[in-house]
């Protein structure tokens, strides 16, 4: 499903090219649930961004869905991230004094579905993430948990085969990250949604089937979960 050719990036800092990631190699089946894990710094927020279509390679090749999408234009690639994957970050980027529904509905604005059907689809994930009671609260009403459900319904009502998350557990407890991490594994599970997320917890990437360990740039291992944890 997605597949990273000896993708390389480097960004400018202070005039100079600085390489970050050096030559990355990755194939991810359409089902996996994968974590990539690994110290601050070595490259897991830019590999995601490349995976996410949010960012280019410098060079290599990103084929997604069998599509060599690397050298594509800025709004060609944001139309297929916009089909193809649904984001859910850390800290939630939940839109204050706007409803959990109306949050929901932001992707499928960008997307130009009508008003009508963007509320059932926004409904409808909420429900399906547990918060049927709370459709019109507003993030500052709802438990760090519950936003982060409001991220994730966010993230699948566009019913994007893959799913992306940042450190989506980074601002919650271990229990309620347990529990979302579990809502990451039955859409994966359930849905054969490709889950794709990073994360600094060892415990959190248990729940994932296959973890990657990133160091400088590069990925150091590449290791499926023998006991997942559920
Ligand atoms: P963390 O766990 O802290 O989130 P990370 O593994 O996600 O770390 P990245 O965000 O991928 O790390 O960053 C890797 C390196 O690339 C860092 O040294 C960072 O400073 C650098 N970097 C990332 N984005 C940019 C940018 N837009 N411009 C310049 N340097 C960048
Ligand atoms: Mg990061």
């Amino acid at each position: 499903l997605v597949e990273l050719k000896n993708v390389k990036k480097s960004f400018r800092l202070g005039g100079e090219q600085v390489e970050i990631l050096h030559g990355i190699d990755l194939v991810v089946e359409k089902g996996e649930f994968v974590a990539m894990m690994g110290p601050s710094g070595s490259g897991k927020s830019t590999t995601m961004n490349i995976l996410g279509c949010l960012d280019k390679p410098t060079s290599g090749q990103y084929f997604l869905g069998g599509r060599d999408v690397s050298k594509l234009k800025s709004d060609q690639l944001a139309a297929i991230r916009n089909s193809t994957i649904g984001f859910v970050f850390q800290g939630f980027n939940l839109l204050q004094r706007t409803s959990a529904v109306e949050n929901v509905e932001l992707p499928m604005l960008y997307a130009g579905v009508h008003a009508k059907e963007r509320r059932e689809r926004a409904k409808e994930a909420l429900v399906r993430m547990g918060l049927g009671e709370r459709l019109y609260h507003e993030p500052s009403q709802l438990s760090g948990g519950q936003q982060q459900r409001v991220a994730i319904a966010r993230g699948i009502v566009n019913h994007a085969p893959i799913l992306m998350a940042d450190e989506p557990t980074g601002n919650l407890d271990s229990k309620t990250s347990d529990e979302i991490m579990r809502l990451f594994q039955q859409l994966n599970r359930e849905e054969g949604i490709t889950i794709i997320l990073v994360t600094h917890e060892p415990d959190v990437a248990a729940f994932a089937g296959r973890e990657l360990l990133f160091r400088d740039g590069t990925i150091l291992e590449d290791k499926i979960n023998e006991r997942q944890r559920t």
